[in-house]
């Protein structure tokens, strides 16, 4: 295991060997933390895998521009990572404006997509010359009008739900109908519309909303034309899911953007397209590792109640360093029920007991998991949480009185190399290093095989 530390910024990333898994690194760290008695949580972070999610997205969407956003992990490591991939981002408030910018990207690879952007928001994205901008009504659009008369705007269109079998939790964007009015509207205060963008949101299954929502643009794009708008950018917002099990989904939703796509904005219609991904980056790139700090059992005999099977028989309470006003917003955010992994390996045939898990708030919400069933367990233990990685990282909430927990940032060789590839140039390797690198790259992509490349890509046919 090799630590190369600086490479990123301040960022310390373990860099990984063919074969030393995340998992490894995750057992190196329970060592230390048992030898130092630290138990706070913590998570690891795979780049590696943002890498590949990346390179898979690049084939499966050849005519989409990956951007990524922040909401969903505003992790430096994941947005420096992906800065340095060349993706753009969508930022929805201020405070990600500043991490992306902080990371090096320019201003004309970012969009402001809050639905509703506070005037000293948009003045600062002026100031940082960053000029797309999303807006749904007249109000926004007079706000952006006032502070930042050179943004060119794009309307953001509300996926119809009641021509498909999703519901989407969104509540923006504009109507098919208003949107005559509003490209009107912004004529008469002088404002440029350059685009149309949807968001799907995050609870969709059903991937023909993407091909509802692609005509939908189109019809838009005919309107902006007759009205005398020259618009060029289509987004197509996120809405993907990053899990490894649903990696059927994404071909399947991938395919039908594409020939969505193909029909609505064909080849060389003069029509940027780009696409806002969150937890599709993610999800799966995270886990994290939590301390049982409380534990309490409670009987499930009830005094005076007839039921004989439950006498004797008790479930467990367990309080964890980390709850939903934590690295578990997830919980809230996905609607999910996460399933731990114990560390201590327990005896082959343990007795189970109901079980809840609850973060250290003592909050009636604050609750992670309940009618899990766990082997007994003990204050001290680790649990772990695969894919983590979605809306795991809101900015410290004061209620859970809490730094964030800090992430360990880790990846392959392979990807480290392949992300040196994408940027085009070599990043100066230390000396002891370079010996020790893996076969060079010059062959194109074959070597990453690991990276799930099919075809041999170059670095300019990626780009
Ligand atoms: C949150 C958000 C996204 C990303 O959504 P995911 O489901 O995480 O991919 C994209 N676009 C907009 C406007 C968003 O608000």
């Amino acid at each position: 295991m090799v630590t190369m530390a600086g490479y990123l910024d301040e960022l310390d990333i373990t860099l990984v060997e063919e074969g030393f898994t995340t998992k490894d690194l995750l057992e190196n760290l329970l060592t230390e933390a048992f030898q130092t008695g630290n138990r706070e949580a913590f998570f690891v972070a795979d780049l590696g895998d943002v890498v590949k999610k990346h390179l898979r997205l690049l084939k499966a969407l050849p005519r989409v521009k990956p951007f990524y956003a922040p909401k969903c992990n505003r992790s430096k490591g994941v947005v420096q990572m992906l800065a340095r991939l060349g993706a753009g981002f969508g930022c929805a408030n201020k405070p990600e404006l500043a991490l992306v910018k902080s990371a090096g990207v320019p201003s004309d690879r970012i969009i402001c997509t809050g639905p509703c952007k506070q005037i000293s928001q948009i003045r600062y994205a002026a100031s940082q010359g960053v000029q797309l901008m999303t807006f749904d009504n007249e109000v926004e659009l007079g706000k952006v009008a006032w502070s930042h008369p050179s943004a060119r705007m794009v309307l953001s269109l509300a996926t119809d739900e009641s021509r498909s079998s999703c519901r989407s939790s969104m509540k923006f964007g504009a109507t098919l109908k208003s949107c005559r009015h509003l490209l009107e509207t912004a004529k008469d205060m002088n404002v440029e519309v350059v685009g149309v963008s949807f968001h799907i949101g995050s609870s969709c299954t059903d991937p023909q909303i993407f091909t509802q929502s692609i005509a939908d643009a189109r019809l838009v794009f005919e309107m902006g034309a007759e009205l005398g708008y020259k618009m060029r950018l289509l987004d197509i917002g996120g809405g993907f899911s990053g899990v490894e099990e649903a990696k059927g989904c994404f071909e399947e939703a991938t395919t039908v953007v594409n020939s969505a796509l193909d029909l609505y904005f064909p080849e060389g219609c003069g029509v940027e397209i780009i696409a806002e991904l969150g937890r599709y980056y993610v999800d799966s790139a995270f886990t994290f590792v939590v301390n049982i700090v409380t534990k309490k059992d409670v009987p499930l005999h009830q005094p005076g109640s007839e039921d004989e099977d439950l006498r004797g028989k008790k479930s467990f309470i367990y309080h964890l360093n980390d709850g939903i006003y934590g690295s578990f917003g997830s919980v809230l955010f996905n609607n999910m029920c996460p399933i731990p992994i114990l560390h201590k390996k327990s005896s082959p045939d343990p007795a189970l007991y109901s079980s809840s898990l609850w973060g250290p708030t003592g909050d009636s919400l604050d609750c992670i998991a309940e009618g899990l069933e766990l082997p007994e367990l003990q204050i001290g233990d680790w649990l772990i949480f695969e894919t983590m990685g979605a809306h795991a990282r809101p900015a410290a909430s004061s209620l859970s009185g809490a730094q964030p927990a800090r992430i360990y940032y880790a990846m392959s060789r392979v990807a480290w190399e392949a992300v040196r590839l994408l940027q085009g140039k070599v990043l100066p390797a230390e000396e002891e290093d370079r010996e020790s690198t893996c076969t060079p790259l010059s062959c194109g992509w074959e070597i990453t095989d690991a990276l799930c490349i099919a075809p041999i890509l170059t670095p300019e046919s990626i780009m």
